[in-house]
């Protein structure tokens, strides 16, 4: 109940949407009264997809957003004909895809009083920008338009500024923590992953089912202890964690695979001969992945950094307490020698973030962060 008679979304039909609170907000207030386009800022895992699905169910349910009818339960699934979610075909959104978005457009909705059309991966829409432009500008009243990016490109400012934008930042770290806790994962293990996340639910549900995330955690604490100097073990430590992270896919593959044999059983069952769209979905889940091993590493490199911070909050504190009473000179200044290592240990682990940031090679970037370490020894 309202109180004011105006129909609002149910609570419950958000409820996939999690840590948006906000994005959730603002998408309930404009389901009663939408404009005709908008556009979903921040990762996949973030949460745009299931608010596009939550957002389509209350402007295609004829209450608003009930969350039990037909309507509502189609559109949560993804499956109701008004609900049109338009994928690219290439590399990226190109000029074929906006032809065949200004047709879908056109449309009138099957069911419901309007339709909902989500077009994907916008950010990669620089060539059909002018296209999509136009149709966001001039949309047949019938329908709205969702637009996923996952950040906005300076060629798409024109195209943003057309639509509501609604940002999906990353998800706070005790929001997934809490997440995972509610289903089934120990507290203090969701804490663990829900840090290495990335803001990512995707990543942190596939992280809690993983035998050997902490296993590897462990593998990048261990590396300041077992640097010695010699370049053998640098690429020892480099083969040792690459490995590891490509480990750490097998989750991610395996469910990239179910979900291509599913689609191929679709298929069949339909008499199709091959998988329609099946290369689309072959090359998002590769980015995925690619994706999936830079927050891998990224993870790591964070681990190590805590490690060498805990060693200089160590040799500032001990610094001071044993510098009176050492037996040797020598202990005495090696104390903040050593502090000053570990600074620039912490320094030097942040630069390769960067790298990775820049695509830099991963086995040249982490043989060069060892070699570099070792040599500002303990
Ligand atoms: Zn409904």
């Amino acid at each position: 109940m309202t109180g004011d008679g105006v129909e609002r979304p149910s609570r419950s039909l958000f409820d996939a949407v999690v840590g948006q609170d906000r994005a959730v907000e603002s998408l309930r207030a404009a389901a009663r009264n939408p404009v005709h386009a908008y556009l979903f800022v921040g990762q996949p895992g973030a949460g745009p997809r299931a608010a596009t699905r939550a957002f389509a169910a209350a402007l295609l349910c004829p209450d608003g957003g009930c969350g039990e009818c037909r309507t509502c339960r189609r559109a949560l699934a993804g499956t109701h004909p008004d609900l049109v979610v338009v994928e690219r075909t290439g590399a990226a959104l190109d000029v074929d895809d906006a032809r065949r978005l200004v047709t879908l457009a056109l449309r009138r909705p099957l069911e419901a009083a309007r339709q909902v059309l989500v077009v994907t991966d916008v950010h990669l829409a620089e060539r059909s920008a002018p296209a999509l432009l136009k149709t966001v500008e001039e949309p047949p009243l019938s329908t709205v338009f969702v637009l996923l990016a996952d950040d906005v490109p300076p060629e798409l400012s024109t195209v943003a500024s057309r639509c509501v934008e609604v940002p999906f930042p990353p998800v706070a770290s005790p929001v997934i923590a809490e997440w995972l806790a509610s289903r089934g994962t120990d507290a203090e293990r969701a804490r663990s992953i829900a840090e290495g996340s990335a803001g990512d639910l995707d990543r942190a549900r596939l992280l809690a089912e993983d035998p050997s995330y902490a296993e590897r955690l462990a593998l990048w604490r261990s590396v300041p202890g077992r640097l010695d100097g010699h370049g053998a073990t640098a690429g020892t430590l480099t083969r040792e964690l690459l490995a590891a992270t490509e480990a750490a896919l097998a989750p991610l593959r395996a469910e990239h695979a179910a979900a291509l044999e599913a689609m191929e059983a679709d298929a069949k069952a339909m008499g199709e001969r091959g998988v329609p769209g099946r290369k689309d979905v072959v090359d998002r889940q590769h980015r995925e992945e690619r994706r999936w091993r830079t927050d891998e590493l990224r993870t790591g490199l964070g681990v190590l950094a805590r490690a060498y911070r805990d060693r200089l909050a160590d040799a500032l504190g001990a610094g001071g307490a044993d510098g009176g009473s050492s037996a040797t000179r020598g202990m005495v200044v090696s104390r903040p020698d050593e502090a000053r290592g570990h600074a620039q240990a912490v320094a030097l682990v942040g630069e390769a973030v960067a790298g990775l940031k820049r695509n830099a090679q991963e086995t040249l970037l982490l043989e060069a962060l060892f070699v570099r370490l070792a040599r500002l020894g303990g």
